[in-house]
């Protein structure tokens, strides 16, 4: 017998039709023999719906009260679909992240998970309950409720997966597996059978919502194999897996874009040591995640220092810079979300030159600037105008030839310059 961690994200259980056919699927897990762990998210798009309701009281809540409300949107889910899955003659038993023995940092909005208490979990698959779990949730060590980050559903997979020594993550959403490019801005995207740990952490960084970065992170470091499949058919998905034969790797494998994206500018600071560190130090300590980070050369004794930081942390950015101007000596801030981050991602790009080459021809063919570049050993990332997205997911897609079968693929990238 195998113990299978199954995830239904939000659209999965968008309303009661839904939950029964995820309902359906999970009894039939059940039915062929495997002990049934389920996570799920909130409905559709409750999460953004709470988070609406904050936002007409005020845009600057506790973290404490917004994880107490977020949280309630799994909750939901949970219990619905344990009902539903007694009403199909099953056993099922509900848990909030609390009750699954999930602890986190101690941390809201963004907590990391410290590890899991799976006792009460594995009494309730000893007396042949499906044990459903809510996603995105879990308890610090003061007993208040925090959350994952958005998305976070899928790490509370993984990590159950881990801690329960699952066999298998099953990750069900609403496409049928990781594809080249996100399918719902690229029709032409082409499905991936398999996908490196490696991989799929630079894609799911860069912007490809289909797996959180975090349950990457978790899968790659205790090995556990993630599929990622639809909840809406019965087709094969993605594997997410250590890939061991590095010559089948691609020199490059997807294109991601991300739109969350906002660019800072520290205008006229001091051209001497120490400025960056004590915007970056303020940054980090509030656990806002630095992305692209460029500064230029003036001539005279002042520079810009320019980063891009996720959108949902903007305003908590300004705030910590503006507290800084002064005490940094510098001229003033400005905030850009205009701007998306494209960028291709590729294991064997190390060993082959010609991917930078190829992508900003591919961007300059469709008249896109690219206003700031950065790299790392395994994706190339370009900052541009947030209108030309698709425009730019589109011509680099095609510039590699990633709707074809990769084993059709001239043998370096040069040969498509
Ligand atoms: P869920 O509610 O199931 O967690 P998400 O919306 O978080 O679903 O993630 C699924 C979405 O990820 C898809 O609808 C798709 O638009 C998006 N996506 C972005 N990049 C990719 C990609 N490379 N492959 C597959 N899906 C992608
Ligand atoms: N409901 C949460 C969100 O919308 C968590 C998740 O869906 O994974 O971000
Ligand atoms: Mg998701």
């Amino acid at each position: 017998m195998s113990l299978i961690v199954q995830k239904f994200g939000g659209s999965s259980v968008r309303n009661i039709e839904r939950i029964k056919a995820v309902a359906q699927r999970v009894c039939n897990a059940k039915d062929q023999g495997h002990q049934v762990v389920v996570v799920v998210s909130a409905m559709g798009d409750m999460t953004d719906d709470l988070i609406k309701m904050v936002h007409e009281i005020t845009p600057d809540p506790t973290p404490r009260e917004l994880d107490m409300l977020l949280s309630t949107g799994e909750q939901i889910s949970i219990s619905l679909l344990a009902i539903a899955i007694q009403s199909y003659g099953h056993t099922a038993v509900s848990l909030t992240g609390w009750q699954a023995g999930v602890q986190t940092e101690n941390l809201h909005g963004k907590a990391k998970i410290k590890g899991i208490d799976v006792h009460r979990i594995q009494k309730e698959l000893e007396a042949d309950q499906i044990v459903i779990v809510a996603g995105f949730q879990g308890i610090n060590e003061m007993g208040d409720i925090t959350t994952l980050g958005r998305g976070g559903s899928d790490t509370s997979a993984v990590a159950l997966a881990v801690a329960l020594q699952a066999d298998v993550c099953e990750i069900f959403t609403d496409v049928d597996g990781v594809y080249t490019a996100d399918p719902r801005i690229l029709p032409e995207a082409r499905k991936m059978s398999v996908v490196s740990y490696g991989e799929m952490l630079e894609m799911a960084s860069s912007g490809a919502v289909v797996l959180q970065p975090r349950a990457v992170e978790f899968a790659a470091q205790y090995r556990m194999p993630i599929t990622v499949r639809s909840s809406f058919n019965d087709h094969p998905g993605t594997m997410v897996k250590e890939v061991s034969d590095m010559e089948r790797e691609m020199y490059v494998s997807a294109v991601t874009h991300d739109c969350n994206v906002t660019k800072i500018t520290v205008i006229g600071v001091p051209d001497r040591p120490g400025v960056a560190y004590t915007i970056f130090e303020a940054l980090a300590k509030a656990r806002i995640n630095v992305d692209m980070i460029v500064q230029s050369t003036k001539a005279e004794t002042v520079t810009d220092l320019l980063f891009t930081i996720s959108s949902d942390d903007t305003r908590q950015a300004v705030h910590i810079i503006e507290g800084l101007i002064d005490e940094l000596g510098a001229q003033g801030l400005h905030c850009d979300d205009s701007v998306a981050k494209v960028s291709v991602i590729g294991a064997g790009m190390v060993t082959n030159p010609g991917v930078a080459a190829l992508m900003f021809k591919a961007l300059s063919s469709a008249g896109i600037n690219i206003q700031v570049i950065s790299t790392s050993e395994i994706r190339i990332s370009c900052l541009i105008d947030r209108a030309r997205v698709q425009d730019a997911v589109r011509a680099i897609h095609s510039a590699f030839k990633l709707d074809q079968d990769p084993s059709e693929l001239p043998p370096s990238p040069v040969d498509l310059l």
